[in-house]
């Protein structure tokens, strides 16, 4: 018998998004470089990503798009204060964002890739002013809306970590980089020790 095995997402799968296979390497790809096939070219900083050549694809420029992806999808990274973003508009058919904090830049409507580090000693006192009911439930960064995530970034590490029983996929190399990356904003827990001294904890005796 030739059946075809199903695949098994078709178990009740509300919730759980699916997250194609260029994202990481999207996320993990440093883009504004000058490109080295066209070096004296005033747009040449890589910043194009194409979604139709076989990933991992390494970002190119303007002049190479014109050349080698002309009848590609292809999706341009933007930058907002050095991080990298994309516009809602070019990654919404090819993306589940749906809870993705999207933020208005330069009057378009645009998502970040990755998790920004966030200005320390942010909590306590000086938080309060700025605190939100919404937070991204990886890094909890405040959100300006009720999003889950403020980033694609975020968004992929709750999909591999979370959801059903972290698929842990043989041979994938570019698994390691995403681990490490997610990895380390655990580090954000060395927090600076002395000055919240307040004494020794008192224990409430008991009876009485
Ligand atoms: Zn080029
Ligand atoms: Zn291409
Ligand atoms: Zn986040």
């Amino acid at each position: 018998m030739s059946r075809r095995v199903a695949p098994p997402e078709s178990e009740g799968a509300a919730g759980t998004t699916r997250l194609p296979e260029w994202l990481e390497t999207l996320l993990s790809t440093r883009f504004f470089l000058a490109c080295g096939a066209h070096p004296a070219s005033p747009r040449n900083e890589c910043n194009m990503f194409c979604l139709d050549c076989p990933s991992p694809s390494p970002p190119f420029c303007y002049y190479c798009r014109s050349h080698r992806h002309q009848s590609h999808r292809v999706i341009q990274i933007r930058r907002s204060s050095y991080h990298d973003v994309v516009r809602v508009t070019e990654v919404e058919d090819v993306l589940d964002i749906s809870g993705v904090q999207t933020y208005v830049i330069n009057s378009a409507k645009v998502l970040f890739l990755n998790e920004r580090p966030q200005p320390r000693g942010a909590g306590a006192a000086a938080g309060k002013a700025a605190a939100s009911p919404y937070n991204c439930q990886i890094c909890a960064r405040a959100l300006l809306d009720p999003f889950r995530f403020c980033s694609l970034g975020c968004k992929l590490v709750d999909t591999k970590t979370g959801g059903r029983g972290a698929t842990v996929q043989p041979g994938d190399a570019t698994n390691d980089d995403a681990a490490a990356a997610g990895g380390s904003s655990k580090n954000g827990g060395a927090r600076p020790q002395g000055r919240r001294r307040k004494g020794i904890p008192q224990r409430a005796p008991f009876g009485s």
